[in-house]
């Protein structure tokens, strides 16, 4: 056996490892971590380490299927193309463009998020295309948006080596980013870096903590109002300099007097001490890098935790410097570059808006088309196209590459929707999952490996992922499907490419003069190096480690904004009938809806089944034992897992993993969406999956 090694990027996370793959004649054999990458050195986690029989699983899907009489059937690429394309006419002509939709993974690639965009908004002329960067970082976004003037994470990852405190909120990094936390803790146990954690619940990352602050589940926003208001009250916070290069003080100020550590302690639950602590700890640091993921984003009040976490930073001069900064790490590995080139129903390519007139101008000009085309009112969120498929406004869903039927919550209502559809396109790697279970068209893509296009990382960086052996029987590269139906429906002359090369040189130049501006970045440099951090305007250009170091920001004045939020409580309200707010979070051992890592005997085998995490205390009340069947139950409907007993929750609280649907290797009923909320937060649109009220018991069923 001769392994020939290829260089690439993890498809998981969006932490962006650089990885090794080794292949000899057509098989994936290994992958390891690269040696003296930037971001990994060398470092993998059990994911992309046990990923190589996820090449060779039973249930790829190697030919193109349509629904008749009830059943999925093999049909040529032909039938399969010109049917879509028929039938997607067919009700852009009876319903107009806006009853079509695409939603999309945050793992797909660049150019191909380019090509959803430019088929769906420049061509059919609708906004509703989606992503999961919508469950995952939209509230970031909207927060970065508010408070610095663009989606544009300013920090880098060379910063963990130069912190002295990490402030890491709403996430269990040991496990959801390995790869990271592993630098996190080796910065340290090096440097003597402190760690304040702030999660409702124990975990392996609060493990490594000074100062854990377990809040209850929502009240975040409290707790950074009251670190704000001794930050100040105790002399902290530099005043005058904050003006300098940040406005809203004077009216800030004047909420937090609302928030002293007392208050802030009674909502939260953590001792007054402790939160006076974290503040000082915080006021004492020299450089604090700022974490926070999917405990701040899952919720109804998502943009104003990032807001008032924002405050602290910009209060503390802790950003645009070595070893300070904001950091949020995306969930799925191109989710940044999704938001960036347009991937969600508000925005338009190269951090553009829909609502802005400049911006449809600019995009009309580039795509050669009437502004007219492009329509100023953003689309549907996920959310909402499911509501529009209950409602009939929506009739053609196309889902590529992820798995709404398990993803999104509530899933009795998701389903029932994704059933109204008229034409329910499912374009994915495997056969069954929930969502390809209800598809009128199926679809064979290309997965990882097999086709070749450019991620980009949560610190900006973009890296090239290259096809390395071929797909299964038919299946095609996610581009070439689009261009395909993009075609056959009639644009040939805006999808004219022929390799995803063509596309990555078009849509970069919609890129210039932009804080994502690829420009400088080619195939081949990303062959021969390891990618640049974005913006890198010129061939010879570095790529750019920091933003905004001359703390100038991209708002009227130039100033970021201290926005002032007050905390208010989660939609739902806990009662007698539904006493737990039930919080969800990811295993090292799974991605998302374990469409891939259920197939992977070792990781299937190491998390075969959901579990729910009981207080000890509401256990005995509840007469549960370790290992019981728990039904969990909320007013949506009931889920089920095995009992874990731990304190690492708090009492009134359970928590489950979030992987578990029905399509593969586990029995039905033990997803936690069958009873989460699906209401979202008004200015991200993302779903709070974090803040759901259930009651619990036994199961004697089982
Ligand atoms: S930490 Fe994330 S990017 Fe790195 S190997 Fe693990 S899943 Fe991949």
């Amino acid at each position: 056996m001769t392994i020939q090694w290829h260089k690439t990027t993890c498809p998981y996370c969006g932490f962006g490892c650089g990885l090794m793959v080794g292949a000899d004649k057509g098989k994936i054999i290994e992958i390891k971590g690269m040696e003296g990458h930037p971001v990994n050195n060398g470092m993998i986690c059990t994911l992309p380490a046990n990923s190589v029989p996820m090449f060779t699983a039973e249930g790829r899907l190697a030919k193109p299927m349509i629904r008749r009489n009830g059943k999925l059937s093999p049909v040529t690429w032909e039938e399969a193309i010109s049917h879509i394309a028929a039938q997607l006419k067919k009700i852009i002509e009876t319903h107009g463009p806006g009853a079509v939709a695409i939603h999309s993974g945050a793992t797909c690639m660049t150019e191909e998020y380019y090509l959803m965009n430019k088929l769906m908004k420049a061509s059919i002329g609708s906004n509703n295309v989606e992503s999961s960067t919508r469950l995952c970082m939209a509230s970031s976004a909207m927060g970065f948006v508010s408070t610095i003037g663009a989606d544009a994470p300013p920090a880098c990852y060379d910063d963990i080596e130069m912190a002295d405190l990490f402030f890491i909120a709403g996430n269990n990094m040991a496990v959801s980013v390995p790869a990271l936390f592993m630098r996190v803790a080796q910065a340290k146990e090096k440097n003597g870096a402190k760690v304040i954690v702030v999660d409702p619940r124990r975990s392996e990352t609060s493990a490594i903590a000074d100062i854990h602050l377990q809040i209850r589940p929502g009240t975040d926003v409290a707790l950074n109002n009251a670190l704000a208001h001794v930050l100040l009250r105790e002399g902290f916070v530099n005043e005058e300099k904050v003006e300098e290069y940040a406005s809203g003080l004077a009216d800030l100020k004047e909420l937090l007097k609302m928030y002293p550590p007392s208050k802030a302690s009674e909502i939260t639950g953590c001792p007054e001490q402790l939160i006076i602590d974290a503040a000082r700890t915080i006021g004492r640091s020299k450089a604090m890098l700022t974490f926070w993921f999917q405990g701040y984003n899952h919720s109804t009040q998502a943009v104003f935790k990032n807001n008032s976490l924002h405050n602290l930073w910009l209060l503390t001069n802790n950003f645009c410097r070595p070893g300070a900064g904001p950091l949020s790490i995306t969930g799925e590995c191109n989710a940044l570059g999704c938001r960036w080139i347009g991937g969600l129903s508000h925005l338009l390519p190269g951090m553009r808006m829909v609502a802005n007139p400049q911006h449809r101008q600019e995009v009309a000009d580039f795509w050669g088309i009437s502004i007219d085309k492009l329509q100023p009112i953003p689309g549907r969120s996920v959310i909402d196209m499911i509501k529009g498929l209950h409602t009939g406004d929506v009739r053609a869903f196309w889902s590529i590459t992820t798995n709404p039927a398990a993803s999104l919550p509530n899933t009795k209502w998701i389903l029932e929707g994704l059933m109204k559809a008229e034409l329910l396109i499912v374009q994915d790697i495997f056969h069954p999952t929930e969502t390809s279970n209800l598809a009128t068209v199926v679809l064979p893509a290309a997965q990882w490996c097999e086709k070749t296009g450019t991620f980009v990382s949560s610190e900006r960086r973009i890296e090239l992922a290259e096809k390395i052996i071929d797909p299964p029987g038919e299946a095609k590269p996610d581009c070439e499907i689009l261009w395909l139906i993009a075609r056959a429906m009639g644009f040939e002359r805006q999808f004219p490419y022929s390799s995803p090369e063509e596309v990555f040189e078009e849509l970069k130049k919609i890129t210039k003069g932009r804080l994502c501006d690829m420009n400088g970045v080619t195939y081949e440099r990303l062959r021969k190096k390891v990618g640049p951090q974005l913006p890198c305007p010129e061939a010879n250009h570095p790529g750019t480690p920091r933003l905004f170091t001359n703390r100038n920001f991209p708002r009227a004045d130039g100033r970021a904004a201290l926005l002032p939020r007050e905390y208010s409580a989660s939609k739902e309200t806990i009662d007698k009938e539904y006493p737990f707010v039930l919080i969800t979070g990811r295993q090292q051992w799974h991605f998302n809806t374990r469409t891939r890592t259920g197939r992977i005997p070792k990781l299937h085998q190491n998390a075969p089944d959901n579990f729910v995490e009981i207080h000890p205390h509401d256990a005995a009340n509840f007469n549960i034992n370790a290992g019981d069947t728990v039904e969990v139950a909320s007013s949506r409907g009931m889920t089920k897992g095995i009992a874990h007993i731990s304190d690492r929750v708090l009492r009134g609280t359970v928590y489950m993993p979030i992987h578990y649907g029905n399509a593969i290797n586990i029995e039905d009923g033990r997803l936690a969406n069958l009873v989460i909320n699906n209401v979202y937060d008004i200015h991200s649109k993302q779903p709070e999956y974090k803040f759901s009220a259930v009651t619990i018991k036994k199961s004697y069923s089982c």
